[in-house]
Protein backbone atom coordinates (compact mmCIF):
# COMPACT_ATOMS: atom_id res chain seq x y z
CA UNK A 1 0.00 0.00 0.00
CA UNK A 2 1.57 3.34 -0.76
CA UNK A 3 0.44 6.25 1.61
CA UNK A 4 -0.11 9.86 0.38
CA UNK A 5 1.95 12.51 2.26
CA UNK A 6 -0.74 13.49 4.20
CA UNK A 7 -1.43 9.86 5.44
CA UNK A 8 1.78 9.24 6.38
CA UNK A 9 2.09 12.45 8.72
CA UNK A 10 -1.43 10.90 9.72
CA UNK A 11 0.53 7.66 10.33
CA UNK A 12 2.27 8.95 14.06
CA UNK A 13 -1.09 9.69 15.48
CA UNK A 14 -1.11 8.69 18.70
CA UNK A 15 -2.62 11.26 21.56
CA UNK A 16 0.11 12.52 23.90
CA UNK A 17 -1.96 12.08 27.34
CA UNK A 18 -3.77 9.30 26.66
CA UNK A 19 -2.43 7.06 24.15
CA UNK A 20 -5.54 7.04 22.54
CA UNK A 21 -5.15 6.96 17.88
CA UNK A 22 -6.42 10.18 17.20
CA UNK A 23 -5.61 10.60 13.43
CA UNK A 24 -5.07 7.06 11.88
CA UNK A 25 -8.95 5.92 12.69
CA UNK A 26 -12.41 6.30 11.49
CA UNK A 27 -13.70 8.85 12.86
CA UNK A 28 -10.95 10.96 13.83
CA UNK A 29 -10.03 13.69 15.61
CA UNK A 30 -7.58 15.65 13.36
CA UNK A 31 -7.79 19.09 13.03
CA UNK A 32 -5.72 22.24 13.61
CA UNK A 33 -5.65 25.03 15.70
CA UNK A 34 -4.10 28.17 15.67
CA UNK A 35 -0.21 28.03 17.06
CA UNK A 36 -0.86 30.06 19.72
CA UNK A 37 -3.37 27.75 21.46
CA UNK A 38 -1.63 24.87 20.36
CA UNK A 39 1.88 25.75 22.00
CA UNK A 40 0.28 27.18 25.49
CA UNK A 41 -1.14 23.54 25.79
CA UNK A 42 2.04 21.53 24.08
CA UNK A 43 5.27 23.74 24.03
CA UNK A 44 6.97 21.11 22.81
CA UNK A 45 5.00 21.47 19.55
CA UNK A 46 5.50 18.13 18.38
CA UNK A 47 2.70 15.08 19.07
CA UNK A 48 -0.51 15.02 18.70
CA UNK A 49 -4.00 15.47 21.11
CA UNK A 50 -7.05 14.29 21.03
CA UNK A 51 -9.97 16.82 21.87
CA UNK A 52 -10.63 15.50 25.49
CA UNK A 53 -6.99 15.88 26.52
CA UNK A 54 -6.34 19.42 24.27
CA UNK A 55 -9.46 20.73 26.51
CA UNK A 56 -7.74 19.54 29.79
CA UNK A 57 -4.71 21.00 29.16
CA UNK A 58 -5.67 24.21 28.10
CA UNK A 59 -9.01 24.26 31.05
CA UNK A 60 -11.82 24.98 28.96
CA UNK A 61 -13.60 23.53 26.09
CA UNK A 62 -12.30 24.45 22.57
CA UNK A 63 -15.05 26.31 20.36
CA UNK A 64 -15.14 27.74 17.02
CA UNK A 65 -12.49 30.51 17.09
CA UNK A 66 -10.07 27.71 18.28
CA UNK A 67 -9.77 26.16 14.69
CA UNK A 68 -7.74 27.34 11.61
CA UNK A 69 -9.56 28.24 8.42
CA UNK A 70 -8.29 24.88 6.64
CA UNK A 71 -9.47 22.17 4.69
CA UNK A 72 -8.33 19.61 7.85
CA UNK A 73 -10.66 20.98 9.91
CA UNK A 74 -14.07 20.88 7.36
CA UNK A 75 -13.96 17.18 7.02
CA UNK A 76 -17.06 16.57 8.76
CA UNK A 77 -17.59 13.19 7.40
CA UNK A 78 -14.72 11.68 8.55
CA UNK A 79 -14.11 13.19 12.24
CA UNK A 80 -15.74 12.70 15.21
CA UNK A 81 -18.68 13.75 16.65
CA UNK A 82 -16.93 15.33 19.61
CA UNK A 83 -14.95 17.41 17.37
CA UNK A 84 -17.31 18.16 14.71
CA UNK A 85 -19.54 19.61 18.05
CA UNK A 86 -16.02 21.84 18.68
CA UNK A 87 -15.42 23.33 15.13
CA UNK A 88 -18.79 23.86 14.74
CA UNK A 89 -19.68 25.55 17.61
CA UNK A 90 -22.69 23.16 18.74
CA UNK A 91 -21.82 22.51 22.24
CA UNK A 92 -24.54 20.57 23.79
ZN1 LIG B 1 -6.19 12.01 24.72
Amino acid sequence: MVYTQDELQRLDGTCLDCGAEVTFITPDEYYMVHDSLWLSANPDDDGKLCVACLENRIGRKLNPNDFIDAPINRRFAAMSERLKSRIVGDCR
